[in-house]
């Protein structure tokens, strides 16, 4: 009998032994015993999530005497089933490396080396840093008079790898200061996805789960390379693919991805609206031909296709109607829907009224023909109507279609308008809310969503809640400005009605018995915003010196950051800057730049070791939603230290720091609830996000129970539930799985209410009847009377509320009237582009947001179109990866991909050096002349096209040029996310 290793494992872990391994976790595993855990004879085995990419897969620490001495995956897990990437196999390393950052180390202004330091001292010297500069530069009115209490002189970027729980803390201290300058990475890898499935559907993540890729009949990737930035996230389309599932990629390069692929659709970067809108046209068309292939009552009843919009409007010559020339931007006026006189929009059911979404749809995306589209991606016109008819064919009742993206698609001037094309698409497949369907964007880090979801982005509080603004001078008015109006249209939810138990909850938990109803709560504690201080904003502010310090937490934007020239200038004017990593960056060495000679840099900085995520406990929560535990394997090397550490001093610090000496709002500060103990206990944190009962003292068992009386803390409603009286729900580790669908309701916890598949009301009929008998999500029991299977998104029964529960309409949207870039997606060339626009005479999207000073490349200065990517062996700004012996060794250096044609005009061989130069700057590479890339077709020529990786910089085991000097200070206007996708360049030999 032959075993694979998993049969092994499972037949070596049987009998009685099991329950030695049992007895050797931590008690919050046990909260479900695993079924097929096996027996592991070495002592000190914990588990772990790997802390890498958003797949967020298991993996098994061996430990000994305080030491990992192996990793592997978990056999377990379910998403990756015991099988780790080459980052993943890798992670030993970061334990155990002689390059880790092991003691406190201080650069004073002007010096040439680091100086060791106590961590006593470190933290009373930042402390007192941020006292200085807050109190110094501290607004507590605005212009208009109204109360800010905030600062604007010390900025907070970073990150996405702490747990949860030190997000969480970080947040509420920086709050508790008055700082508003709060980013993460999320704002420059994912954003605009959040922000078009805000519109399209009511929320932002991922709908669908990795593992439920493997359910759906087709797959589009768009936008991202899966094969090799989310490895285990693609063994799960392989696995669908085994069953018969078609797989389509599309991208501007043939990666490993598309080496799998059934289709591959090559298209220029920067097009994907045309690609999609193409495929848009393409499923109208055929269903006003064949409208029994397609679920046309999805599209009636779940979709508003049938609403009425304003008559007015139009959309000529490229432009919305609306278009203000001189304030450059839309009045949306004519966007909105006809409504009647109880302010319900007007419908008309036939899709017939051609005012109705249906026919503004059909006539917007009429010009998207194949021909048209073809001639912009460069993709050729057979290969293109394959993709067209197979993935339509995902519309029928009973079929699946999954389209899966990344930061390819979302690094756009248009990102936020790719990922609406996307929503629409699936929307009139029916794919929205099914097994196998699914707008699923990858956020690239571990815990992107969960960081985020912890107040890490300046327009979030904890659980997404907006911080106030000026005018939001009371508690009321805040709750009013925050909360939606009760909707008029039957059958809604009302979304956002339930702000204030929210809001009121999360004060409790700040300020706790300080914060009463005669005080609102401690609402006034909280400063308010007065504009935008996303990422790019922050980097104008720190470049024009208005803010003087910086945290950064496990960030690297010196590599990260678009346009790094521009970037490092920027940190280079601060007057004192605080790093926390693993290893010495390129951020926190700014001073060491190329071309910077140290003596002249003044910045002060303070370099903190940090604990890997081996060596600290908490939560993650990966792109799928999933919040998941890992646990403490190895004790930190030398002095370094946990993140939680480190924010629980700095806090207990600036408390003392300001009672003892007073300052603005000082009472923000000293009043703050802050008592996790000595050292801080990660369970207490993780208790206080899920929230207490405060008349029982009991942990809350959903965010159904909070209140806005004062009677309920919960420091995040959306992880309410979380960590209950029954226990850590994120450690559970139950594989138990009866809904035949590999959704795993025990195993983990995923927020909100341990719902898999959003939107599930969806997957049913009218009546509560799946459209896909063999993968039902939920069904409705009606001799139960109760709904079976996947937590229902929305409670009532089957034709009591529609299954777009956070729109308002209870509808999803094909039409969305609240982006400022327009209510349906339109192709617009890319900021720098190669090409004319041929779908009108406005050449790029007229609301892109530009920063003052930034150069544009122009053609025939710069023929080549570049767009940059990622490669399995590195991590983003390679900080970590690149120090990882393994890992540098496998992808050493800097490269550029170039295609044999463009080699061979430029006398360029494979493995050459040389140099690429754009309007803003240039770097070096090693050619990798291969046939990944080819001339693409474009007005009866071609064009050329290279990609970069951009994980380099000059740091670590493997340093190498920055990608980011060659892109440019352009964005989307919805979210501030700069374009790193497309820029002109020109290529030669070094
Ligand atoms: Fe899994 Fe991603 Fe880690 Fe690779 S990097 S092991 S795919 S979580």
């Amino acid at each position: 009998m032959e075993l694979n290793r998993r049969d092994f494992l499972k037949l070596s872990g049987a009998g009685a032994g099991s329950l030695f391994l049992y007895g050797l976790l931590k008690p919050e595993t046990a909260l479900a015993l695993p079924r097929r855990l096996p027996l592991r004879k070495r002592i000190g085995e914990r588990t772990t999530i790997c802390p890498y990419c958003g797949v967020g897969c298991g993996a098994i620490m061996a430990v000994e005497d305080g030491k990992v001495v192996n990793i592997e995956g978990d056999p377990d897990h379910p998403i990756n089933e015991g099988s780790l990437c080459s980052k993943g196999a890798s992670l030993r390393q970061l334990a155990d490396n002689s390059s880790r950052l092991t003691r406190v180390l201080y650069r004073r202004p002007g010096g040439t080396e680091w100086e060791e330091k106590t961590w006593d001292w470190t933290i009373e010297q930042i402390a007192r840093k941020i006292k200085e500069t807050r109190d110094a530069r501290w607004i507590d009115r605005d212009k208009e008079g109204l109360v800010v209490n905030r600062t604007e002189a010390v900025a907070s970027v970073g990150s996405v790898f702490p747990n949860s729980e030190e997000a969480y803390l970080m947040t509420k201290l920086q709050r508790a200061l008055g700082m508003v300058y709060i980013e993460n990475e999320a704002r420059l890898c994912v954003s605009t996805a959040v922000s078009a499935n805000n519109e399209t559907l009511g929320r932002g993540p991922m709908t669908n789960h990795w593992i439920d890729l493997g359910n759906s009949d087709c797959i589009v990737a768009i936008g991202g390379n899966v094969a090799e930035t989310f490895p285990n996230a693609f063994k799960w389309i392989t696995w669908a693919m085994e069953k018969g599932a078609k797989f389509i990629h599309v991208d501007p390069r043939f990666t490993r991805t598309s080496a799998k692929a059934d289709i591959y659709a090559r298209l220029r970067s920067g097009t994907d609206i045309a690609f999609v809108g193409g495929m848009i046209k393409y499923v109208l068309d055929d269903m006003a031909k064949n409208p029994q292939n397609y679920n046309m009552e999805y599209v009636r009843e779940y979709t508003n296709a049938s609403f009425l919009v304003n008559p007015d409007f139009g959309f000529r010559d490229g432009l919305f109607t609306g278009w203000d020339e001189t304030k450059k931007s839309y009045d949306k006026t004519t966007w909105g829907y006809q409504l009647d006189e109880a302010g319900i929009p007007r419908m008309d059911g036939s899709l017939q009224d051609p005012n109705c979404v249906f026919q503004l749809l059909k006539k917007h995306f009429s010009r998207y023909n194949a021909d048209t589209v073809c001639q912009i991606t460069g993709t050729p016109r057979d290969i293109y109507l394959k993709v067209c008819r197979n993935y339509a064919a995902t519309g029928a009742p009973g079929k699946a279609g999954a389209i899966v993206f990344s930061s390819g698609a979302c690094e756009h001037t248009h990102g936020t308008q790719n990922v609406r094309s996307y929503g629409i698409l699936q929307l009139l497949l029916g794919n929205i809310g099914v097994a196998g369907g699914g707008l699923n964007g990858i956020a690239g880090a571990v815990n992107g969503l969960g960081c985020s979801l912890q107040g890490r982005l300046f327009h979030w509080l904890p659980g997404a809640l907006p911080p106030p603004m000026a005018q939001h001078d009371t508690l009321e008015k805040y709750v009013n400005g925050v909360t939606s109006p009760k909707s008029n249209v039957p059958m809604t939810a009302s979304p956002w009605t339930s702000r204030p138990n929210h809001i009121v909850s999360l004060l409790k938990a700040w300020y706790g018995e300080q914060a009463t109803s005669d005080n609102e709560f401690g609402y006034h504690y909280l400063p308010r915003r007065g504009g935008n201080y996303s990422w790019m904003n922050l980097f104008e502010a720190m470049h024009a010196a208005t803010i003087k310090g910086l945290i950064c937490w496990a960030i690297n934007p010196a590599v990260s950051g678009v346009n790094s020239t521009y970037t490092r200038e920027a940190l280079e004017k601060l007057d004192w800057m605080v790093v926390i990593d693993l290893f010495e960056t390129e951020t926190a060495a700014v001073w060491k730049a190329p071309g910077i000679d140290p003596v002249n840099n003044n910045t002060e900085v303070f370099l903190l070791p940090a604990a890997s995520s081996l060596e600290k406990e908490g939560s993650v929560t990966s792109s799928a939603r999933w919040m998941q535990w890992r646990y403490k394997g190895a004790n930190p090397p030398g002095e370094a230290k946990e993140d939680l550490y480190i924010i629980n001093k700095l806090g207990l610090e600036l408390k003392e720091l300001y009672a003892k000496e007073g300052g603005p709002n000082a009472d923000a500060i000293t009043k703050l609830a802050w008592d996790y103990g000595e050292p801080p206990d990660v369970h207490r944190v993780a208790r206080e996000i899920n929230g207490y009962d405060l008349t029982t003292g009991k942990l809350l068992p959903s965010l159904g129970n909070l209140k806005g009386d004062g009677s309920t803390s919960c420091g995040n409603w959306l992880f309410s539930g979380s960590y209950t009286e029954e226990g850590n729900m994120a450690a559970r580790r139950d594989l138990t799985d009866d809904t035949g669908i590999r959704l795993f309701p025990s195993w983990a916890w995923v927020w909100p209410l341990n719902r898999r598949i959003w939107y599930n009301r969806a997957s049913v009929d009218l009546s509560g009847v799946p459209w896909d008998k063999e993968h039902p999500v939920i069904r409705w029991d009606a001799a139960g009377e109760k709904w079976v299977g996947d937590v229902p998104d929305g409670g009532p029964p089957p034709g009591a509320i529609h299954p777009f529960i956070m729109n308002w309409e209870g509808r999803a949207r094909l039409f969305g009237p609240g982006r400022p870039d327009g209510p349906l997606p339109e192709h617009y060339e890319p900021y720098e582009s190669p090409a004319v626009n041929l779908m009108s005479p406005i050449q790029c999207s007229p609301v892109l947001a530009f920063y003052a000073g930034e150069v544009k490349g122009e053609r025939d200065k710069y023929p080549i179109l570049a767009t940059t990517f990622r490669v399995v062996e590195h991590l983003h700004s390679g900080s970590f990866t690149r120090n990882l012996p393994w890992l540098a060794e496998m992808m050493p250096e800097m490269f550029v991909e170039i295609s044999e044609e463009l080699a061979a005009e430029k006398g360029i061989t494979s493995g050459s050096k040389v140099v690429i130069r754009c309007a803003r700057g240039e770097v070096g590479a090693v050619a990798m002349v291969t046939k990944r890339l080819q001339p693409l077709p474009l007005n009866g020529s071609y064009i050329h096209q290279i990609a970069l990786p951009w994980h380099w910089g000059y740091m670590g085991l493997s340093k190498g040029d920055s990608a980011n000097v060659l892109t440019a200070r352009v964005c989307d206007p919805n979210t501030m996310m700069p374009e790193y996708r497309a820029f002109l360049c020109d290529v030669s030999k070094a």
